[in-house]
This record gives structure tokens, sequence and C-alpha cells, in this order.
């Protein structure tokens, strides 16, 4: 049972906010292991409804699952340069098994790159082989030293897609196909928008030809990186031998993507919809939809309102929706806990809709609906219950979507801006700030190094502004792109 005092309000101390939310909705919990997490199962719950939508998702790309080990042999990670440099400081190595010494190290998986191309080139033979098309939802470790539940921790769960083609444009469609699957996810489940476009080279996967990423905008106007895809050009078919003999009889290198998203994404939800009462669930990713809380005084009330309420339970479970799934329904029979401490807790817990539901109520054949995002009351009757409860879930979606957009818009800044005002946003309130770029690592580095503002991404084209910035925003230069500049987590 959580405890009744008050959540730390967001504009008071947004990252308390964020752990206490966390920790109260129980979606985790700190373990013994420094950096590591418990997810819980009212996060669990969130992240299998994930797992769910974007497995069908992939499927419906043409991608199979698969399962790789956890353990990598140290000197595959060596094999392709970049990749080392960059995922070598935070690996995990194994030195011991069975009480003894072992002759190669392995390393825990930061991610699966290395193994996963060394199979490839064992499966791949003719051009006939290609496109392979393989996910895996697996955990990698990676040894961070700064963790938050979530968003950046020693052991998180993922997808990781891996797929080797004939052609470098084909890869390219492949990444770019990718990141939009995970655009359409975020927005249309998540209900969490997100800008799209490539990242700089300083930016990039370790051993990427190129990254593009989803950044969405958090209520403290952060950035969250919540999804990469990365073309990944022949780098690993090197390093690893992945060769197919070409419709021409040649014998050439494959061209390999791969792309990933985590429970960060949980961390994402929580930062875009939550609010000073708690957690806000968009109603598709809900593990629970709508709670009923029965209102009684005696026992004779209470056997009535509960008969009623498991009633309806059983009618909207079986209630056919366009979504081929029943809804999802909760009775909250606990005793002992008054009607309002209920409120409160699934407030705090983010289920979209809740019932209440008493005998004056029940005299009427109607119920009360309270939606958990804008605390909007309607009464409703009790034969068209089914009809109601789906069109208010679904604006109630759609309209969550709608304001993490408006916030979005009206936390971006475009068009002429002086560094020193930017760099005033940035010590500030913070924003997403579009400006022009010169193309220089150094200006992007001074930028990072004075503000810690980084480039999120160059953002794709229906994102960029109306005019095209013409001057960088450092060195005031000639611009060459349009950049999208943030702090991030
Ligand atoms: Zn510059």
């Amino acid at each position: 049972m959580s405890d009744d005092k008050k959540l730390t309000t967001r504009a008071a101390d947004f990252s308390a906010w964020y752990n206490e939310v966390v920790l109260r909705a129980e979606l985790a919990d700190y373990s013994p292991v420094r950096g590591c997490m418990v997810i819980r199962p009212s996060g669990y719950g969130i992240w299998e409804r994930m797992q769910r939508v974007l497995d069908d998702m992939f499927k419906a790309t043409g991608h199979k699952n698969a399962y790789f080990p956890l353990f990598i042999p140290e000197s595959f990670l060596h094999k392709e340069a970049e990749h080392v440099e960059g995922f070598a400081p935070e690996a995990a190595v194994v030195t011991h098994g069975g009480g003894k010494k072992l002759e190669e190290p392995l390393v825990v998986r930061p991610t699966s790159e290395t193994i996963v191309y060394s199979m490839f080139a064992k499966w791949v033979q003719s051009y006939r082989d290609l496109p392979l098309l393989i996910n895996q939802w697996a955990n990698v470790v990676r040894w961070e030293m700064r963790t938050r539940l979530f968003l950046r921790t020693l052991e998180f769960l993922w997808q990781e897609g891996h797929t080797a083609h004939a052609t470098h444009d084909e890869a390219e469609e492949e990444a770019r196909r990718m990141l939009g699957v995970y655009r359409d996810f975020m927005e249309g489940w998540m209900a969490m928008p997100v800008v799209t476009g490539l990242k700089t080279d300083s930016e990039r996967f370790a051993g990427a030809l190129r990254t593009y990423a989803c950044e969405g905008i958090m209520q403290d106007n952060k950035a969250l990186q919540a999804g990469t895809s990365h073309n990944l050009g022949q780098n690993f078919a090197k390093a690893f031998e992945l060769t197919f003999q070409s419709e021409s009889g040649t014998q050439e290198f494959a061209w390999n993507t791969s792309w990933g998203v985590s429970t960060r994404l949980i961390g994402g939800l929580v930062m875009t919809h939550g609010d000073d009462n708690g957690l806000r669930i968009p109603p598709l990713l809900a593990p629970t939809e709508l709670v009923i809380v029965p209102i009684y005084r005696s026992d004779e009330e209470r056997a009535k309102v509960l008969e009623a309420a498991d009633r309806i339970e059983r009618n909207l479970g079986e209630w056919k929706r366009r979504e081929p799934n029943a809804l999802r329904v909760h009775v909250d029979r606990r005793e002992g806990l008054k009607p309002g401490a209920k409120y409160y807790d699934w407030e705090l817990r983010g289920v979209p809709l809740r019932m209440e539901l008493g005998p004056r109520d029940l005299d009427k054949q109607q119920a009360v609906l309270v939606r958990r995002d804008t605390k909007e009351k309607k009464s409703v009757s009790l034969d068209v219950l089914g009809e109601e409860v789906e069109e208010l879930l679904e604006r109630i979606q759609s309209d969550m979507l709608t304001a993490a957009r408006d916030r979005r818009e009206a936390n971006s800044i475009r068009g002429a801006i002086t560094y020193d005002r930017f760099r005033e946003v940035m010590d500030g309130e913070g924003a997403f700030v579009y400006a022009g770029w010169c193309g220089s690592r150094e200006c992007e580095a001074e930028i990072k190094e004075e503000t810690k503002a980084t480039i999120r991404v160059l953002p794709d084209e229906e994102f960029r502004s109306a005019e095209a910035p013409t001057t960088c925003l450092k060195c005031g230069a000639a611009a060459t792109t349009e950049a999208l500049w943030a702090k991030a987590y």
C-alpha cells in the first residue's frame, strides 16, 4: 500500500518526482546490485503490452524472432575497430567459470552485432539467402556509472533487430523502414510524439555508417532518445566475413542494419504523460484500462454493488471492440479502504478510466466514469456502457497525443536565435531548438562543453523549419544543415 504523502511536484523537482512515481506506482524497485533494477508487475505489464504490439509490427514487416547467447567471446568485440572503442569501456567481462579461469574471457553482451553476424556468415551463401531479417528479445548489460530507473541501468531489456541485405540501398531502406515502425509505435500507441532524423558522426552507433533516431521531448524539456536504427554498411560483414555469391557469380560482402528499443520507453512514457498525481498510461498500453471502484455503506449495499460490478466486469471483458482485444477491466474489491483512498491510488498508478459505482447509481441504472487524463466526470447509462467506455478510451488516447504534441510545439524554438540566448534557454527552462549548423565537429563539441546541449538529430524533412536557417548557431559561418539541439537523458 502506497503511503498518503503527496508526490513532489514536477515543478519543484522533476527528477525527484520521476523517481517517486516509478517507485510508488510500483513500476520498478532498486535491486541489491548497484545500478540494476527489479521491474515489478505494474511496470512489466506495460512492457508486455509494448512487446506484443512491437512484435506484431516486426513480423508484419517480414522479421522472425531468434535467440543468441548472452556471452560473446571477447575477441569478437575487437574485430570491428569502432565497435570495440565504443563498447569495451562499459563491458562486463566473465573471466572464470566452474571454478576455473577461462581460456578466453567472455563479454556479457552489451549488444549483439558481433555474435549475430558471425552466425549470419555461416548461414548466408548466396544472394538467394538474402535478405535475412531477424529480431531478438533479450537483456543486455552496459556497465554504466550513473544510473536511473528505466532510463539507464546496468542491465536492461530490449529488442534488437539484425538484418543482412545484398545492396546498400536495401539496407538503407530497411533502416528507414524500422525507424518508421518505431515512430508509428511511439505516436500511435505510446501517444509520445517524436522527431526523427539522422545522428551526427559523433553521436552515431559505434561501427555504423549512419544512425537514425526517434527523439521525444520530456516534461522538463530534455530529449529522450527513444529508439535508434542503424545502417551498418559493410563494417561488420567485413569483420566477420559475411559474404554471398551475387547473381553474376562474384563474391560480395553483405550490408547490415540493426535497430532497437528498450525498457527505457517506460521511462519515456512516465516523463511524457505523468502529472503531479502520478502516472497517466495511454489506454492502448495500460494493463488495466478501466478500474471499477464499488461504493457502499452497509453489507446489503456491498453485496448488491459488488454483484453489479462483477457483472459489468464480465460483460465488458467480452465486449467486442475494434481493437482485437477484450476491454481490460479490474474491480477494486479491497476491504477497509475508503473509495477516496482507492481513487488516489488508481490515479497514482495511471489507470486511464475509473468507474464509481454506488447503490444510487444502480437504482438509476447508471455509473460515473472519470478520465485520468483530464479528471472529467460523466454519468453513463449501463445499457450503453461498452460503447461509452470504448469511445472514451479512444478519445483519451488521441487527446494524450494531442496534448503531448502541443506541449512539444510550445517548447520548440525555431528561427534566428543568438548563441547568448541559446545558452540562456539551455541554462534555464530548456527547449527543442532548431538552428543552423556549419557541420564542424568543433562547433558541436564546444556547444556541448558550454551548454551540455547536443545535436539530437539532423531532422527529417517534415520536421525542418519552413525557412532553413542560414548561419551556424556557434560560429556564424554559413549553415550546411538544420540541427535539433537539446539537453538529453
Ligand atoms: Zn559552426
